[in-house]
C-alpha cells in the first residue's frame, strides 16, 4: 500500500474546488482498504472515502488525515431465476456500468445512465433520475465494518433507503466501506418511461423504445440540462443538483401553494409530497445563469452551484448560504445540501 501525502484533490471532484489530502491511498482491492483503515486507525488519521467525487464540496483547506480513493474493479453476472445478479466493484464507473447492463439487453438502470461517480457511491445517497433509484434493483452491499474491521453483506432491508438516502449517510455514517454492490436486472425487460421529459422525448412513437434508446434519450435530456459531464462546458462543473427536492406533507405543500400559486411537484412515499427545489431557487431571485464572480448557477439548470474556473469552496458556500437563507425567508422552506461538505470544521 502506498501512501502519498500533500495530494492536491480539486481534479479529483467534478466541482474542481478543495485543498490537498494530507495522506492518499488508492485501493485496489478489498484487503487494501482493510490495510488503510487499520493504517489511519493506529496513526489516529481521521478517513475519508473518496468515489468519483462527484458530490463533494471539499474545503479549501482540504482533508487533515487519509483519504481513501475507492479503485476497486470488476462486473460479474449470473443468472438467478427470472433476473439477471450483476456483482460490480465499488470503484468501476457508475455509467459505463449502465452501459454494460443495457448492452447485456437487461433493465432496471437504464433512466440512470449519465450520472456521474463510483458504482460505490450510489448506494450512498440512494442515486435516482428520470423515474429510478438504484434502492429498486440493489439486492446486496457488500461493506467494511470499519467498527469491526471485518466485510460483511447488508441486504436491501438493512440499507435504510430513502429518497436521497441510505443508513451510508445518515445513521451509520462513516461507518461502512463499499466494496461491491449487487444488482437483480429484467433481462429482456421493457424501459421505464414513466417521467414527464422521457415521455415528451418518446411521443408519438408507434413501438416503444429500446433499453438502448432510452439510455440515449436520457443522456441526451442530461446534457441539455448540462447534468452530463462534458469537459470544457463550465455549467457541468458542479455536483449536480445542490439541493434536496423539499419532501411535505399534503398540508404543508397545500398551505405553501396558497401563498404562491402552482408548483412543480412529485409524488413521495406515505402519501407526501416532493416539491422541485429548482422552482423555489428561482423564484426566490436566483435565476439561471446567475453570476457571482467565480460562481453561478447553471444556465441550463437552477438547481446547480458552478465553479466558473476559479471558485474556491469558500465562493461556493456562501452562495448556498444565500439561497438558503433567501428561500426560508421567502416560502419558510429549510432547503438541505445534496453534496457532502468535506474538511469543513463546523457545520454550515
Ligand atoms: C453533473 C452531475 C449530475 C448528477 N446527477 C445526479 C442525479 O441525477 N441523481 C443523483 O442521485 N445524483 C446525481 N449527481 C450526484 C453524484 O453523481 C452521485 O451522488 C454519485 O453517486 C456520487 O458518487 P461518487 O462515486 O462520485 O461519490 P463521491 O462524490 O466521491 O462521494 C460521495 C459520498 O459517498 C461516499 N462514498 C463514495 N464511495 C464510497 C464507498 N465505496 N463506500 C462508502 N462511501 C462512499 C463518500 O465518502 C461521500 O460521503 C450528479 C452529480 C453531477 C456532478
Amino acid at each position: 500500500m502506498q501512501i502519498q501525502q500533500q495530494v492536491p484533490l480539486a481534479p479529483l471532484t467534478t466541482f474542481k474546488v478543495g485543498g490537498p489530502a494530507r495522506y492518499f491511498v488508492e485501493a485496489r482491492s478489498e484487503e487494501d482498504v482493510r490495510a488503510a483503515v487499520e493504517e489511519a486507525r493506529s496513526r489516529g488519521w481521521p478517513l475519508f472515502v473518496l468515489g468519483g467525487g462527484s458530490n463533494l464540496v471539499i474545503s479549501d483547506a482540504g482533508w487533515p488525515g487519509v483519504v481513501l480513493k475507492i479503485a476497486l474493479t470488476g462486473i460479474t453476472r449470473r443468472r438467478d431465476g427470472t433476473r439477471m445478479m450483476f456483482e460490480a466493484a465499488a470503484g468501476e464507473d457508475w455509467d459505463e456500468f449502465v452501459a454494460h447492463t443495457v448492452a447485456c439487453e437487461c433493465a432496471g438502470i437504464e433512466c440512470l445512465s449519465g450520472i456521474p461517480g463510483t458504482v460505490g457511491g450510489t448506494p450512498v445517497q440512494n442515486v435516482g433520475a428520470y423515474g429510478q433509484e438504484v434502492s429498486e434493483t440493489i439486492t446486496k452491499v457488500r461493506v467494511l465494518d470499519t467498527t469491526s474491521g471485518e466485510f460483511r453483506e447488508l441486504e436491501n432491508a438493512d440499507s435504510g433507503f430513502a429518497y436521497r438516502t441510505s443508513i451510508f449517510n445518515a445513521r451509520e455514517r462513516g461507518r461502512y466501506i463499499v466494496s461491491l454492490v449487487t444488482f437483480a436486472l429484467t433481462p429482456g425487460g421493457t424501459p421505464r418511461i414513466e417521467y414527464a421529459d422521457l415521455k415528451r422525448h418518446f411521443a408519438g412513437r408507434s413501438r416503444p423504445p429500446t433499453l438502448a434508446e432510452t439510455r440515449q434519450a436520457v443522456r441526451a435530456i442530461r446534457l441539455s440540462k448540462a447534468m452530463l459531464i462534458v469537459p470544457g462546458d463550465d455549467d457541468c462543473r458542479s455536483a449536480g443538483s445542490f439541493f434536496k427536492n423539499p419532501v411535505l406533507t399534503h398540508q404543508a405543500f397545500e398551505r405553501l401553494q396558497l401563498r404562491t400559486g402552482p408548483i412543480p411537484n412529485f409524488p413521495a412515499r406515505n402519501g407526501m409530497v416532493k416539491v422541485a427545489a429548482a422552482w423555489l431557487v428561482e423564484h426566490a431571485g436566483f435565476p439561471k445563469g446567475l453570476a457571482r464572480g467565480p460562481v453561478g448557477i447553471s444556465r441550463k439548470h437552477a438547481l446547480a452551484i458552478v465553479n466558473r474556473g476559479s471558485a474556491t469552496a469558500a465562493d461556493i458556500i456562501s452562495l448556498k448560504n444565500e439561497i438558503q437563507q433567501r428561500v426560508l425567508d421567502t416560502f419558510g422552506i429549510e432547503l438541505q445540501p445534496e453534496p457532502v461538505l468535506v474538511g469543513f470544521d463546523q457545520q454550515l
